[in-house]
């Protein structure tokens, strides 16, 4: 039997906390890596997994993730993540909710939920019934809170023009060629901000209907997802799914740059590797996408206003020419300096 201590991505986690409530058919794990930094802060993920080991593994990978995330963009959070087993019909009740947030709120603050992949702002609203320990919820206008997303889109957008000043030496996207792989929530505002700017824009995504629909509003052109990220573009932006860098894909890369907001883009530790050996910048995913989390933590703390969230996030650019300047001068890739200045950061190095 493989122990999660022995799993490799324990990573000494300080809690995981297996849940089940047979009366509503609740199955969860809460997953701890660290509250060095402040309570562990991660969504809530309500998937389908084929085999609990996998449930189980998702939720220690995004929760370390959550911890670099966290003190990368200077929050005074930790890093946690939780899953929801959920059967094959995907069936979800207000029941299993209550039971999640119940669980949630016997850690007595050591872990704060929010929204993540099947799990909705009204869902949020049923779990905040058991909890107070839960942020993302709705916000009124001008109030900080509500949808990550816009913030991550400009984080992002950020990023990328970090990144382009970096590589290519330039001020401004005008006249660049940005293909950006998703047209979801974080994809739609990164497109709308860069064609703002003057970016000549490319978009995919497997739904034809919200691919259409972006690269109408943003005066893109449509490219069939198998095409996007091997475009001649000068920047890839991957802002759809996770480990869509890998051995392969790497090879047939043209553009100088990667600077997107999916989480978890490398397929694994030596495909930072691999981006830098081509010469390719990469942006890494949880310093650039830091936006949505820097929102929901300023609503969660109740410590500053939308100014402050906007202040925040325009700090993302300053890190990631940080980690750009520690990487040039140490030869390392930024992937490795990112992770390294992380677990410093967690009391970990
Ligand atoms: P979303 O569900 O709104 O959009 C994702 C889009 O990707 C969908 O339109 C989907 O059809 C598309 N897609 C899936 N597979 C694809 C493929 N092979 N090729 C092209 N498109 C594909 O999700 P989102 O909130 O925009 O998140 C996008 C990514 O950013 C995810 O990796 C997410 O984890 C990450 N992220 C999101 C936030 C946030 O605030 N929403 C914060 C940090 C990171």
């Amino acid at each position: 039997m493989t122990t999660p201590w022995a799993m490799p991505d324990f990573d000494e986690h300080e809690g995981i906390h297996f849940i089940t409530d047979d009366k509503c058919g609740l199955r969860a794990i809460i997953a701890v890596h660290s509250t060095h930094l402040g309570p562990a802060a991660g969504g809530c993920r309500f998937w389908h997994y084929a085999k609990d080991e996998e449930a189980l593994v998702d939720a220690l990978r995004l929760s370390r993730g959550m911890s670099y995330k966290n003190a990368m963009a200077g929050l005074p959070l930790g890093g946690g993540k939780s899953v929801i087993l959920a059967n094959e019909e995907r069936a979800k009740t207000p029941d299993m909710l209550h039971a999640f947030g119940k669980a949630v709120d016997a850690l007595g603050g050591h872990y704060v939920t929010a929204e993540d992949v099947g799990i909705s702002v009204s869902d949020m609203i049923e779990i905040a019934r058991s909890t107070k320990y839960v942020a993302g919820l709705p916000n009124s206008p001008g109030d900080v809170g509500g949808d990550p997303g816009p913030h991550t889109s400009l984080g992002v957008f950020l990023g990328i023009k970090a990144a382009v000043k970096w590589a290519l030496g330039k001020d401004s996207l005008k006249g660049l060629h940005i293909a950006v792989q998703g047209a979801g929530s974080v994809a739609t505002g990164v497109a709308l901000h860069a064609c703002a700017e003057g970016a000549r824009l490319s978009i995919a995504d497997v739904d034809d209907e919200k691919a259409t629909k972006l690269a109408q509003r943003s005066g893109g052109k449509l490219v069939s997802p198998d095409e996007i990220l091997t475009l001649d573009a000068d920047v890839i932006s991957p802002c759809a799914l996770g480990a869509i860098l890998n051995q392969e894909t790497i090879a047939r890369l043209k553009a100088p740059i990667v600077a997107g907001g999916a989480n978890n883009q490398l397929a694994t530790p030596e495909d930072g590797e691999r981006l830098h050996e081509r010469k390719i910048l990469y942006a890494p995913d949880y310093v650039i996408n830091a936006g949505g989390i820097i929102n929901v933590c300023t609503e969660y703390l109740g410590d500053g206003d939308a100014t402050l969230v906007r202040r925040r996030i325009e700090g993302i650019p300053a890190r990631l020419e940080q980690i750009w300047r520690e990487g040039s001068e140490t030869g390392r890739d930024p992937a490795a300096v990112a992770d390294a200045m992380a677990q410093r950061l967690i009391g970990r190095a």
